[in-house]
């Protein structure tokens, strides 16, 4: 069926890919890569020979209206990051906006994705998240970035290369207050690890040992107290109703 389909690949582990995605990436016409090297090692795993082409930041705003034509002309394309899913922190944004301004089909073939694989796995609370993706590495920008997320009410998730994250969850600890927080590293690979802890309690500990890999940090939303004031008065009140019979 001709159209762009924007495929899920592992994050990791190899076996993390669905058997509707590997039958879509063996039957499309072409595959666009973020990187063509790394698509190959996924390919070779399952036996696909379809044809493959680099898409990415450098190149996308030249080879975006080929593709478009390719898209209209018929074709069946599938659209990979590295890792993952396409478009969550990764290329693919304006492609999928300019085939459906185009008229043609964009159909998701859904998998893992870092994020939702850290959520589901650390214990934090997860019926309300923001995903604030890669926070700016320098200071000052990162400050800005960080203040005013201290006031959603969430689960606060974020990418973070690892040589960055003991500053990044010091910033986070001036930021947010001693919120506890998961680090979620290497998930689906043979060193996986979620590490719980308070902010600052974090920070320190991989300052100390610096960590390796990849990882996701997930930052809890302040602790709330069980009982409303509305809810105390309205109790006293009743108590005291009570003691005056
Ligand atoms: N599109 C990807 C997805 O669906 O999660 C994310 C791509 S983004 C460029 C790469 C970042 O995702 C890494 O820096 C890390 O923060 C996170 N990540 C990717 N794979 C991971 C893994 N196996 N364990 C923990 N975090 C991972």
């Amino acid at each position: 069926e001709p159209g762009l389909y924007v495929t899920a690949t592992p994050i990791g582990n190899l076996g993390d890919i669905t058997y509707r995605a590997v039958a879509a990436l063996k039957n499309a016409d072409l595959i666009l890569c973020e990187d063509t090297r790394q698509t190959a090692k996924l390919c070779s795993a399952y036996g696909i020979e379809t044809p493959r082409s680099p898409y990415h930041d450098h190149n996308a705003e030249r080879v975006r209206p080929d593709i478009i034509k390719k898209l209209q002309d018929g074709a069946a394309i599938c659209l990979v990051s590295d890792a993952g899913t396409p478009l969550i922190s990764d290329p693919g944004y304006k492609l999928v906006r300019e085939t459906r301004d185009a008229g043609v089909p964009v159909i998701p073939l859904p998998g893992a994705c870092a994020l939702v694989s850290a959520l589901s796995a650390a214990g934090a609370p997860s019926d309300h998240f923001y995903f604030a993706g890669f926070a700016p590495s320098k200071p000052g920008a990162r400050e800005k970035f960080l203040t005013p997320l201290a006031n959603i009410n969430a689960t606060l998730i974020f990418y973070e290369s690892s040589s960055r994250l003991a500053a990044s969850l010091k910033a986070m600890a001036a930021a947010f207050g001693e919120r506890r927080a998961a680090v979620a590293r290497e998930l689906t690979k043979i060193h996986e690890e979620i590490r719980e802890g308070a902010l600052g309690d974090l920070a320190a500990y991989y300052d100390d040992k610096p960590a390796k890999g990849e990882l996701v940090v997930l930052v809890y939303p302040q602790d709330k107290s069980p009982v409303t004031q509305e809810e105390l008065d309205a109790f006293l009140a009743a108590a005291l109703k009570e003691m005056s019979v």
